[in-house]
């Protein structure tokens, strides 16, 4: 395949990642832009296949058992994402998403390793000529396996360097965070509460200073050791960053970790002198670094505060404090279905309860109800429900909830004030006015202003806490009614009333 193909064929790729990117960002277009990404995977995979066997042809090496084991790699990988994928519930998805980094951060360790130590297979030198047992290479240096070597250039040894190093921190980091996101497993690092100790960020900030030093090692001397010492103290800063971050905060994480698994990719990218890895590398590393900012900016956390961790712990600690003794008004499904029939406008607020209970068809019904008796229903979204940005947006998109019918913050907390019911579903955080009190954890966060409807309705299981660990004033005010339950039985039960 001649070069300029490869490079047309990587350019048609690379506008199908850029396509994909812009279609992912609305529900209406999300299988387009999939539909755009597969595609130019595939043309990105295949192109590079052909590409490295016709290299292997003009060298007159048999690239054929190669080729065997790249296509069998790509079927079993292939297969086993895309069973992973349509298994996952929407509630796991993090959890599936920081596996693949993980896999991603491995993957540019291998070919750092790899080519490290075979640097001519991947065109960084030329290939090792045939020399006498025992003869001096033009450095000096006695050759012990017959071959003389080239030195790997330095501008790619600090590539392979950056490279592995991030793919290492990557690969741990992702491995933590997907231990935390599970929940399932009794290992200590992978519990949901952040694990700190004194000194800690003294500790990081000295193997941070290590690990480059090593890596300027090998940049300076080509030095093995150095490039093996570094890649382990890159493994174990990939955990030690990670376990001081809560679980609650593992979404930013991941999404971190997402950026650095493309910087990771570009940093080999340019080693292997691969403009597609470069190019894929770099949209994953900005998509990701981007949307880990608006995260951040929805919750008005700073990118350090996540970093340094310790907030999902103090949720789980004040989760327990914010169970108090105060008077509630409480109804039934009946009541509040009362409530919704004599309304005219009806917000919902979908909230991470409705993703754990999977109630979102359940709510879609019950939305489908109340417009067929004159009723209008909006859908207001928070940027952060859930646990992972566009939860909300793609759990209501899978019950085929109308588009026109859901809302951004800033788009609809300017009609609380005219809406007859907020009905507000498994949220908490995302409605809670302690938003407005200086002094609270989450001073300063954007909230849904549910609270100005002329009546809430609010449905949880109980009084506990939301992820942020704080009591929410809105449960107790006069126009406030509980409706206490799992979020699917309740709203079924309010759909059957309203029948
Ligand atoms: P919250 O975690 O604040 O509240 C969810 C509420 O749902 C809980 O109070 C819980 O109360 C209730 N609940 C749980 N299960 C059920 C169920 N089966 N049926 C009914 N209710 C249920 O969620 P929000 O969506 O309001 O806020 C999201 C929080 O997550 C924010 O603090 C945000 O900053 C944070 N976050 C979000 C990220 C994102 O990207 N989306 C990333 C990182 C953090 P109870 O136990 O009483 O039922």
């Amino acid at each position: 395949m001649s070069m300029n193909l490869v490079t047309l064929l990587y350019l048609v790729a690379s506008v199908c990642f850029i396509q994909a990117l812009k279609g992912l960002s609305h529900p209406t277009t999300s299988i387009r832009g999939n539909i755009f990404g597969m595609t130019g995977m595939a043309i990105a995979v295949l192109t590079t296949v052909a590409l490295i066997h016709g290299q292997a042809r003009s060298l007159n090496l048999d690239f054929t058992t190669g080729i065997a084991w790249v296509l069998a790699a790509v079927v079993v990988g292939g297969g086993l994402g895309a069973f992973m994928a349509n298994k996952v519930e929407m509630t796991k998805m993090p959890e599936l998403v920081a596996f693949m980094h993980s896999m991603i951060g491995l993957a540019a360790v291998f070919i750092g390793v790899a080519a490290v130590a075979e640097p001519w297979a991947f065109g960084i030198t030329a290939a090792p000529v045939a020399a006498l047992v025992g003869a001096q290479t033009p450095d000096g240096a006695v050759l012990l396996d017959g071959f003389v070597r080239y030195a790997i250039p330095a501008g790619n040894r600090l590539e392979l360097f950056l490279g592995a190093a991030i793919g290492a921190i990557t690969f741990s980091g992702s491995v933590i965070a997907f231990g935390k996101l599970s929940g399932k497993y009794k290992f200590r690092l992978f519990q949901g509460a952040p694990v700190q100790f004194s000194g800690q960020h003294m500790l990081n900030l000295v193997l941070g200073l290590l690990t480059v030093a090593l890596g300027l090692v090998f940049v300076f001397t080509e030095s093995w050791p150095a490039f093996f010492a570094m890649l382990a103290l890159a493994f174990v800063m990939g955990v030690l960053i990670i376990i001081p971050i809560g679980g609650a905060d593992m979404p930013v994480v991941v999404s971190m970790l997402n950026s650095y698994s493309g910087w990771a990719a570009a940093g080999i990218g340019f080693s292997l002198n691969n403009a597609m890895l470069i190019v894929a590398g770099s949209l994953v590393g900005s998509s990701g670094a981007i949307l880990s900012y608006i995260m951040c900016k929805a919750m008005n956390r700073s990118f350090f505060n996540v970093i340094l961790g310790g907030f999902g712990g103090e949720a789980a600690t004040t989760g327990g404090a914010a169970k108090e003794q105060r008077p509630v008004k409480t109804g039934s499904a009946d009541d509040a279905a009362f409530v919704l029939g004599n309304a005219e406008t009806v917000v919902i607020v979908p909230g991470y309860g409705l993703a754990v209970a999977r109630a979102q068809h359940a709510v879609k019904e019950l939305a489908a109800k109340l417009t067929e008796k004159g009723i209008t229903v909006k859908y207001a979204i928070h940027p952060v429900a859930g646990r992972m940005p566009g939860h909300m947006n793609v759990l209501l998109a899978e019950a085929e909830v109308p588009y026109d019918q859901v809302f951004e913050m800033e788009d609809i907390n300017g009609e609380f004030g005219q809406a007859d019911v907020a009905i507000i579903l498994g949220a908490n955080d995302v409605v809670n006015p302690a938003a407005h009190t200086k002094g609270s954890p989450i001073y300063g966060m954007p909230i849904l202003e549910a609270y100005k409807a002329k009546t809430v309705i609010v449905n949880k299981r109980s009084m506990a806490a939301g992820y942020a660990g704080l009591d929410n004033e809105l449960f107790y005010m006069d126009k406030t009614m509980m409706v206490f339950g799992d979020a699917k039985k309740v709203v079924e039960d309010m759909g059957k009333a309203i029948e």
